[in-house]
């Protein structure tokens, strides 16, 4: 057997391993410390915002619809095509999700959806009280358009930032456009902690309160005094060592992943029913995960999934794209505002592998696989 080609494989260094060492010999495990500290202000000037480092994308989240004021029954606009991570903590807070569909153009959030939607909930008397866009596999999402509609009908945006550390609109990085805006680092992800996120949001008071309400809630009192429900949510000083090493080579990573992307471009050319998602003007993708579109409306009648299985049997993971929150069995009772974009996008979708420590090696194997079948 061949060995396995993963699709985004963790992707760590010495500087990683040296920092993890000095928190052992200063012994601060525990989740506060120098590298949190040093995490959060790295970030913060990286993604120009204030920065609260807690323990997962989806703590992110959650803590952002509570600082939102998100509660029962209130309605939340979020992107359909995503991963369940985005919507869980909306159902955390018993509230209600509204799936808005993709366009074609980023495979992110459609401006005229969200608008159709907002109108429909602000005509029977439900404001919507939160939209999130997401930045699918690195692509930023059209935010002015988002950013306008968000100003015209005065709803704060949360944006989804987890895939696309690194990427940029109109040179400003993604996670700096919404109210607030969260990030993960997650195994798989750009940069990685093993597990770990962060809530941005320019308001340092904003964030004050995320760190208070992600380490218990806790008073200022000697003792343990308590007015509010809290959340153990914190970032460990372990797992920030490893991510003030990881921001040390995002760049790199980000390139990287931009070549892999590329070489799948060009070779992919050829084949008029295989199409790549292009960069819109503007638009800067960190190309987390490389994506292929097959049409199977081609002379052999090849579609992803066969792509997929032949991939498999040749020990390489590949993915089909996110099936979309509003096909999920569980969420199927919400309301959902599009032209099913979206789901012709995961129907014909795939997943290349695209770990920023792939060789030209993996990439040949990778092509050369699946253009036995075509
Ligand atoms: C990974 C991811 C999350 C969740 O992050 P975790 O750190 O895994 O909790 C949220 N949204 C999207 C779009 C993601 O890809």
């Amino acid at each position: 057997m061949k060995n396995k080609i993963w699709l985004s494989s963790p992707h760590i260094g010495e500087n990683e391993f040296k920092n993890v060492k000095d928190v052992f010999e200063s012994n601060w495990i525990a989740p506060l410390g120098p590298f949190v500290d040093e995490f959060e202000n790295k970030l913060s000037k990286y993604c120009n915002t204030e920065v609260a480092a807690l323990n997962s994308g989806t703590s992110a989240l959650h803590l952002a619809l509570i600082l939102h004021g998100i509660k029962k029954d209130d309605i939340v606009l979020c992107q359909s095509f995503t991963f369940s991570a985005t919507v869980n903590p909306i159902i955390y807070q018993n509230a209600i999700p509204v799936f808005i569909d993709s366009e074609n153009e980023t495979w992110n959030m459609c401006p005229n959806a969200l608008e159709t939607a907002i109108i429909k909930y602000i005509k029977i008397n439900k404001k919507p009280k939160l939209i999130i866009p997401v930045h699918l596999y690195g692509m930023p999402a059209k935010m002015n358009e988002i950013i306008y509609l968000s100003n015209k009908y005065d709803i704060p945006i949360l944006e989804d930032a987890a895939e696309a550390l690194g990427s940029k609109y109109f040179d400003k990085p993604c996670g700096s456009f919404g109210n607030m805006a969260i990030l993960s680092f997650n195994g798989n992800k750009i940069i990685t902690t093993s597990g770990g996120g962060a809530l941005l949001c320019k308001d340092k008071n904003v964030i004050k309160k995320a760190k208070y309400l992600s380490t218990q809630a806790r008073d200022e009192a000697p003792y343990y005094q308590h007015s509010e429900i809290g959340y153990n949510y914190r970032l460990s000083n372990v797992l920030a060592a490893i991510g003030v090493g990881q921001l040390d080579v995002l760049e790199n990573h980000v390139n990287s992943r931009r070549e892999n992307f590329s070489f799948y471009e060009k070779h992919f050319e050829p084949y008029n029913f295989i199409s790549t998602l292009a960069e819109l003007d503007g638009f800067f993708s960190n190309r987390w995960l490389s994506c292929i579109l097959v049409n199977p409306n081609n002379e052999k009648k090849i579609t992803s999934e066969q792509i997929r299985l032949k991939l498999e049997d040749e020990n390489i993971e590949s993915r089909p794209l996110w099936k979309p929150m509003h096909l999920q069995p569980i969420f199927k009772q919400y309301d959902f505002i599009g032209n099913n974009i979206c789901k012709t996008l995961f129907e014909t979708g795939l997943c290349l592998p695209s770990g920023s420590n792939l060789e030209i090696t993996h990439l040949n194997r990778v092509f050369e696989t699946i253009k036995s079948i075509l």
